[in-house]
C-alpha cells in the first residue's frame, strides 16, 4: 500500500516513514501543508496520516480541500488531546480516524491498519430500508431517489444502522464503529453525529430508545 505522511516535526516524521515503512508499505513524507495538498491532489494514496498543526496551511484545510475535491483516501488525523469540539471539527472535515499525540507507534500502526482493511471492504450492493437507499460502494444515500449529502461519519452511522435495521444500537456500539480502536472516545460525539443524521433523514427515521440507544425505522414497512 502506499502512504502519505505530513507531520512538520522532523524526529517524528521520520519515525512514522520508518514505522510504515517497516510494516511493509510505500511511504511520501511531506512536511508542509503545501506540499501535502499538492500531493494528495495529484497522487493516489491509500491512506494518509496528517498532523493537524502544519506550517503554509493547517492540517484541517488541506484536509477539506481534499474532500472538496473530491479525494475520498482515507485520513489519520494527528491531533494534540483536545476537546471533543474539536474532534467534532475533524470528523466533519472528512476524517475518518484521529489518534491524540504522543502516542505509541503500534497504535498508530493498527488503526492504520484498520483504515486499509475498511478501505478495501466495500464490494458489495445496495441497501435498502424504506424510502432510504445506500449504495456501500459509491458511498451514496438517496432518500426517495433524491441524492443526499452525508459526512463519511454521518455515511458510517448510517450504514451501521443500516445493516442492523430494526435492532437497538448502543452508542458504546456505534462510537467503537466510527473510531475503530479509540482509548478517549465520548458518547457526546456519538449523539452530536446521530442529532445531524436525524435532521437530514425523514422524520421518524432514527429511534431512541432510553437507556440503550438507537434503532433505525423502516419507514415503508406495514404497520
Ligand atoms: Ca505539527
Amino acid at each position: 500500500m502506499r502512504i502519505l505522511v505530513v507531520e512538520d516535526e522532523p524526529v517524528l516524521n521520520a519515525q512514522l516513514v520508518q514505522a510504515i515503512a517497516d510494516a511493509g508499505h510505500t511511504v511520501e513524507a511531506v512536511r508542509d501543508g503545501n506540499e501535502a495538498h499538492y500531493l494528495g491532489g495529484a497522487e493516489d494514496f491509500d491512506a494518509v496520516v496528517l498532523d493537524l498543526g502544519l506550517p503554509e496551511l493547517d492540517g484541517l484545510t488541506v484536509l477539506r480541500r481534499w474532500r472538496a475535491a473530491g479525494r475520498n483516501m482515507p485520513v489519520l488525523i494527528l491531533t494534540a488531546r483536545g476537546a471533543w469540539q474539536e474532534k467534532v471539527a475533524v470528523i466533519d472535515a472528512g476524517a475518518d480516524d484521529y489518534l491524540a499525540k504522543p502516542f505509541h507507534m503500534e497504535e498508530l500502526l493498527a488503526r492504520l491498519r484498520a483504515l486499509l482493511r475498511r478501505g478495501g471492504e466495500h464490494a458489495t450492493a445496495e441497501w435498502q430500508c424504506g424510502p432510504i437507499l445506500l449504495d456501500t460502494r459509491l458511498a451514496r444515500v438517496r432518500v426517495d431517489g433524491q441524492p443526499l449529502l452525508l459526512t463519511s461519519h454521518e455515511f458510517k452511522l448510517l450504514a451501521l444502522l443500516m445493516q442492523r435495521k430494526g435492532e437497538v444500537l448502543s452508542r458504546t456500539e456505534l462510537s467503537e464503529h466510527l473510531y475503530a480502536y479509540d482509548s478517549d472516545r465520548d458518547s457526546n460525539t456519538i449523539e452530536v453525529f446521530v442529532g445531524r443524521l436525524r435532521k437530514k433523514l425523514p422524520p421518524g427515521s432514527i429511534e431512541t430508545v432510553r437507556g440503550l440507544g438507537y434503532r433505525l425505522v423502516d419507514l415503508g414497512a406495514e404497520p
